[in-house]
């Protein structure tokens, strides 16, 4: 009778039960057979794992649907690394691509955490970083990347909070002929809207606490690449110093939820573009930022490389903090909450919350306005939740009228700095 394979196609080893599910390898450590099978597997002779900071079966499932779906109809075959956090992936890639006198190029808006890590972290170890300004795209890009030593150049499409696009096939042209890689945040997309391999992104980056996780149950991020070199060399090195990594049961939960994620994202941007078309009319709302909407700035580049638009909506309410402070008290349905991609509408303001602690003059740079209102459309009945949101701006915008509560927040709507950043999503 023939041998089972140790380690079929995927490289995964079997169940030994067949489990339908991939079972949770809750273990720190594995056993060896022999000192010589020990040696063998640490040198990378032999197939198995020796520790879960280095690797674990449940993990290394979820890094292979990740690739699987971030590689789908782009020709690459990439393979994933799964990280403690999106932070920790973002980290991680930044950390293996350049080193002490190198330049990086940061098209803004970016994520807070990741701007604090280019602006603050990075310039502390000699690298040096540009911001670009997205409304200054093309030639912003093309005259930032011109700098000795480029060596990497980090986008996020669509972006947090504003909703941004950046020209992903572009921005992969001008960093190639700069000799720079490409890192693409692709968080608020996810592979089933937008896959930037195809476009010639180098590496790409998830926050999978979000989509990709789905439910709100978990931390986690991924970083995705078809440069198996820079993957099992710089990258993997960056996951086994810097530690951010996965637990089996995280990584069992990401596995659980990614099951239906094309599902949710289509469904939940169906509604988004709903209730982006209704905001755009309403009266209360000063703007709407949603790629989907046929005049919005991002709308033709979205419709080239996006295959849907999303679930996330920016608009600004009229009446600055207060009437978003107001917005926020009169949900009921929606929660009030940072994170976002969650089968939950969570609903956010920055100049109340994620952004509060930030100097005008710096809000103002990011395109974040008193006003603005972000939108993490879940999977409630459209209807539904089109009278929360509708009704909660009505009495944002007559507040006698109303009946929205007094705000929970003393702290809320202050510009004054914080001692620590809080953490932002
Ligand atoms: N990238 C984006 C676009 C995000 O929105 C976030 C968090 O909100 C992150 C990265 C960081 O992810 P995490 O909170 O999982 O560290």
């Amino acid at each position: 009778m023939a041998k089972r394979p140790f380690i079929p196609a995927d490289g995964l080893q079997p169940d030994p039960y067949g489990s339908h599910e991939m079972p949770i390898y809750q273990t720190s450590t594995f056993t060896f057979g022999s000192a010589a099978e020990a040696a063998a597997r640490f040198a990378g002779e032999a197939p198995g794992y020796v520790y879960t900071r280095i690797g674990n079966p449940t993990v290394a499932r979820w890094e292979a649907k990740v690739a699987a779906l971030e590689s789908e109809g782009t020709g690459k075959d990439a393979a994933a690394l799964a990280f403690g956090s999106g932070m920790g992936a973002v980290t991680a890639a930044a950390l293996a691509c350049v080193e002490q006198g190198d330049h990086v190029v940061a098209v803004r808006p970016l994520y807070g955490g990741t701007t604090e890590l280019l602006l603050e972290v990075l310039p502390r170890f000699g690298v040096t970083v540009t911001q670009v300004c997205v409304a200054d795209l093309p030639k912003g890009l093309e005259a930032a990347v011109r700098r000795p030593r480029t060596r990497l150049v980090v986008v996020e499409t669509p972006a947090n909070p504003t909703l941004d696009i950046v020209d992903l096939a572009h921005a992969a042209s001008v960093a190639k002929a700069a000799g720079a890689r490409l890192m693409v945040d692709n968080t608020f997309a996810t592979p089933v809207l937008q896959r930037p391999l195809g476009f010639g992104a180098d590496l790409v980056v998830h926050s999978s606490t979000k989509y990709l996780g789905g439910h709100g149950t978990v931390v986690g991020g991924v970083v995705v690449s078809a440069d198996r070199e820079l993957l099992a060399g710089r990258l993997n090195q960056m996951k086994k110093v810097l530690g951010s990594v996965p637990s089996p049961f995280d990584a069992f939960l990401l596995l659980q939820g990614v099951k239906t994620l094309r599902l949710r994202v289509e469904r939940e941007s169906h509604t988004a573009r709903r209730l982006a078309g209704e905001l755009a009319q309403h009266k209360a709302v000063e703007w709407v930022r949603y790629p989907g909407l046929v005049d919005d700035p991002g709308h033709e580049i979205a419709s080239r490389q996006m295959l849907g638009f999303g679930a996330m909506i920016a608009f600004g309410i009229r009446g600055g903090v207060e009437a978003g402070r107001r917005f926020l008290d009169a949900l009921t349905i929606c929660k009030r909450a940072v994170s976002l991609g969650c089968t939950d509408t969570l609903v956010e303001h920055p100049a109340s919350m994620t952004h509060a602690h930030l100097p005008a003059a710096e809000l103002a740079a990011a395109g974040i306005t008193d006003g603005l209102i972000r939108i993490s459309v879940g999977l409630e009945s459209p209807e539904e939740l089109e009278r929360d949101v509708l009704g909660a701006l009505e009495r944002a915008s007559h507040p006698r009228r109303g009946s929205a509560a007094p705000s929970r927040s003393p702290r809320a709507g202050s510009r004054r700095a914080p001692s620590l950043r809080t953490g932002r999503s």
